[in-house]
């Protein structure tokens, strides 16, 4: 797994914003936010494009999905026209959003005619790239929003995207090898009602409860350090669970 941008709702220093590349069978991308497509073809282009066989999007603000605008162009009319376009997981009625985006920028159609649109049921596995991915919604303001289970099998992981406070955080991250947490909030109360994300405090909660072997922070302003003995992802953070 590469943490590909870490950034929160604006960027950090040099940073990108949401994605989170795993690599098995083929290669997964969880979320795609501006910056993330820059790194990936500075880092895995093959023919001057990254070869991805699949991308799931957790939810609809622009710091998840917003690389997907550029993407689209290169597998129109650039480097990526000769190439197998990936799968793009939405989440439920996401092409109906995708259509009114693709409106918005003048071109209702863009994204369904070049990646491969699917979309996922929640609490519905289902393969992508040759991994195992669940879905499983979580509360962020008032906007749909899933979390993801990604396994091999053998090995797992789990991503929050971006969620308040909720038992279904450990439900999502239970018994697994690494759980990716976002920790956006400096404190609990500067949240908005409904909640929309966590504090460490509140991602370190989850965690424990999750029985999740390993802690990973993410999504968080580089104004906002973290205490010693936590970690944080950064760009460029690659674990190996295999
Ligand atoms: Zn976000
Ligand atoms: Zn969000």
């Amino acid at each position: 797994m590469t943490v590909v941008g870490s950034s929160p709702a604006w960027p950090n220093p040099g940073g990108a914003q949401s994605g989170y590349l795993i690599e098995g069978p083929g290669r997964l991308l969880l979320d795609c936010g501006p910056g993330v497509l820059a790194r990936l073809r500075e880092q895995y282009a093959e023919n001057g494009w990254p070869r991805v066989d699949a991308i799931v999007v957790s939810h609809f603000h622009l710091d998840h999905w917003g690389d997907l605008v550029p993407w689209v162009w290169g597998l129109m009319v650039g480097p990526a026209r000769e190439q197998d376009p990936p799968e793009l997981w939405v989440p439920p009625r996401g092409r109906e959003e995708l259509r009114a985006l693709g409106t918005r920028l003048g071109m209702p159609d863009m994204f369904e005619q070049t990646f491969r649109v699917r979309e996922y049921d929640e609490r519905t596995p289902f393969a992508a790239a040759g991994l195992e991915v669940e879905a499983i919604r979580l509360p962020h303001y008032t906007l749909e929003t899933y979390g993801f289970r990604v396994s091999n099998g053998a090995r797992s992981l789990a991503y929050s995207g971006d969620s308040g406070p909720s038992d279904l955080l450990a439900e999502l991250a239970r018994g697994c090898d690494l759980f990716l947490c976002e920790a956006t909030l400096e404190r609990p109360e500067l949240d908005g009602e409904p909640r929309g994300h966590l504090s460490v405090e509140e991602a370190v909660d989850a965690f424990r409860a999750s029985g999740a072997e390993r802690l990973v922070l993410t999504h968080r302003p580089h104004e906002l350090p973290v205490e010693s003995g936590l970690e944080l992802a950064y760009d460029g953070l690659q674990i190996d669970l295999s």
